[in-house]
């Protein structure tokens, strides 16, 4: 069985995920080693079409992730981002040389 990429929800109230399966398969079909476009993507080559197809399946994936993270107010969002501010201040203040 292949592997798959889990993209969560940032915000720690919520428990929602996606599991994204790696796309060998559409790897398989794009790649060409004939193709007279070639554009290189992560260290391989691939046909133009083989880009468009990517690009399409990325599109995809963003559009699940972006259709989660809107279900969220910006009052989420910003409490989430105070809170972070906050662990973060108090991670600076204990790493910070005492006495200064
Ligand atoms: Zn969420």
């Amino acid at each position: 069985m292949p592997g798959f990429t889990r993209y969560e929800c940032p915000l720690r109230t919520c428990e929602w995920h996606h599991n994204e399966p790696f796309p060998t398969d559409i790897l398989a079909i794009t790649l060409h080693p004939d193709a007279a476009t070639l554009a290189e993507c992560n260290g391989e080559y691939m046909t133009a079409a083989g880009l468009m197809t990517a690009r399409a399946e990325r599109q995809r994936v963003e559009g699940i992730i972006r259709a989660h993270v809107e279900t969220h107010s910006v009052e989420e969002w910003m409490r989430e981002v105070q809170t972070l501010r906050g662990e973060l201040a108090e991670a600076r203040a204990a790493v910070a040389p005492q006495g200064i």
